[in-house]
């Protein structure tokens, strides 16, 4: 597979030579590297992307799923072109936070006031904070293997080897990134997703300096993980028998898993929520919100010159672009309509995928939740981040390349993602990506 995708994608190898005396790795955030050389685009549209070698994919990753309007959705595309003749920054309050601060408020029961960023790092960024000023406490148990950003102390034991990784009842604090300074991992305290007891432990032990619980309420950085029965519900309890904030991490489960992200398609509400990515149907926004007493530390007061709650700032933070994409996303794109539709469509992908899995007796896992899904070529199902690291890397990749090669991205590259289906899919579409997974099938089941 890898041969004959050299043999389609020409091109691409060579603008990765070029871009690599630009840019380090040839690329602008360092997960897009991956070998030989990623697929360069020329464009995209609807449920489609082109590469710079002419070759047309079908595309379920959809740049990591923010993309759940798919590409270029008309309404989107005219209602920010209007935007940009009307001013394309104003940093003045205006009437677009109504229009986009509305709908986010309708579909989370848990949040009553929201602020505006531009990415998801920067809203789990600020939800720490907002979560260390409100509780006075700076410690933040999280669960190993979960991806919450770029900055510092999402950084710690993302993803981390298991050679380094210690017990899993008791992690090592792995900061995977140099230049993290040394004093960041004191403050993270690590457990595992889908063991509510590794949060109680910690608590206990940790309790009064414990700040919040970050946590996404389906892992959909392990592929696609579900929660067991019982657990979110469990971390609600123990958050409010220690007063510690529940921080959801939504960037990626949020408006996709149901209108109202994690949160309702579960049936818990946290204290406060993160969001970005498929809010802004692809363009860079993000936003975090919550109970109104504790978003209300965020700053309005000033001690003699010094803000005496927690700080907020951004020149960038709900700029009329954003917010005019995020209004049309979700009050004009993403109806119930929409989200019946996605959901047929990702069940039948699913179904599609186990009938060929039975009839070419691969050992593999489907998952799926409303628009997202997921396959592991694993003997058992995935639940916590230690079962994931046991995925066959290279045969996923095999995978993953053969589906190139057959004109579809199944998702974004590596098992540690998941297949959008977008509003712009069709049935026809979904029925060739099985097709294309049914021709692939014969060969992995040969391998
Ligand atoms: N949280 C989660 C759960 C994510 O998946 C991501 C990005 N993949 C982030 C936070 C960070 O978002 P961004 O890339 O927009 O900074």
């Amino acid at each position: 597979e890898y041969d004959r995708y050299r043999e389609r994608t020409p091109n691409s190898a060579a603008m990765a030579d070029d871009l690599r005396e630009l840019v380090p790795a040839g690329v602008c955030s360092t997960f897009r590297a991956y070998d030989p050389y990623p697929v360069h685009a020329d464009r995209a549209a609807g449920a489609s992307l082109y590469d710079v070698d002419g070759n047309e994919y079908l595309d379920f990753a959809l740049n990591n799923g923010t993309q759940l309007v798919g590409h270029t959705h008309p309404k989107l595309s005219a209602g920010v072109i209007e935007q940009i003749d009307r001013g394309t920054l104003y940093t003045r309050p205006n009437e677009l936070i109504e229009f986009a601060a509305e709908p986010l408020i309708d579909r989370w029961d848990a949040i009553e006031r929201v602020r505006f960023t531009n990415s998801g790092t920067e809203s789990v960024m600020h939800a720490t904070r907002l979560a260390r000023a409100y509780t006075g406490r700076e410690k933040i148990i999280r669960m190993e293997g979960a991806y919450h950003g770029a900055h510092d102390p999402a950084l710690v034991s993302k993803m981390p080897p298991l050679e380094r990784a210690g017990p899993a009842s008791d992690p090592c604090r792995v900061a995977e990134s140099q230049g993290i300074p040394d004093s960041v991992p004191d403050d993270v305290l690590l457990a595992q997703y889908n063991d509510a007891e590794s949060v109680e432990r910690l608590l206990r032990e940790h309790g009064r300096e414990v700040a919040a619980i970050l946590v996404e309420p389906a892992c959909l950085n392990l592929g696609l993980v579900e929660p067991v029965d019982g657990y979110l519900e469990r971390l609600r309890t123990l958050a409010d028998e220690y007063n510690v904030v529940l921080i959801f991490d939504e960037v990626k489960t949020g408006v996709k898993l149901a209108p109202g992200g994690g949160a309702e398609y579960y049936g818990v509400q946290p204290d406060l929520v993160a969001l970005a990515k498929a809010i802004g149907g692809g363009y860079p926004v993000g936003a975090f919100g919550g109970r109104r007493e504790i978003m209300d530390r965020i700053a309005a007061d000033l001690d003699e010159g010094v803000a005496t709650g927690a700080a907020h700032y951004g020149t960038y933070n709900g700029n009329p672009l954003a917010l005019r994409a995020v209004g049309i996303t979700l009050r004009d794109v993403l109806t119930d309509e929409a989200y019946d539709r996605v959901t047929d469509l990702a069940d039948r992908l699913a179904a599609g995928y186990r009938d060929v899995i039975e009839d070419e007796g691969l050992e593999a896992q489907v998952t799926g939740v409303g628009s997202q899904g997921m396959v592991y070529f694993t003997e058992e199902p995935i639940r916590t981040f230690r079962d994931w690291a046991a995925v066959d890397e290279p045969f996923h990749e095999a995978y993953w390349f053969g589906m190139l090669n057959r004109g579809v991205i199944p998702h974004p590259h590596d098992a540690s993602q998941q297949w959008t289906i977008s509003v712009q899919h069709t049935a026809d579409e979904i029925d060739a990506h099985v097709d294309a997974f049914a021709d692939l099938a014969t060969h992995l089941a040969a391998a």
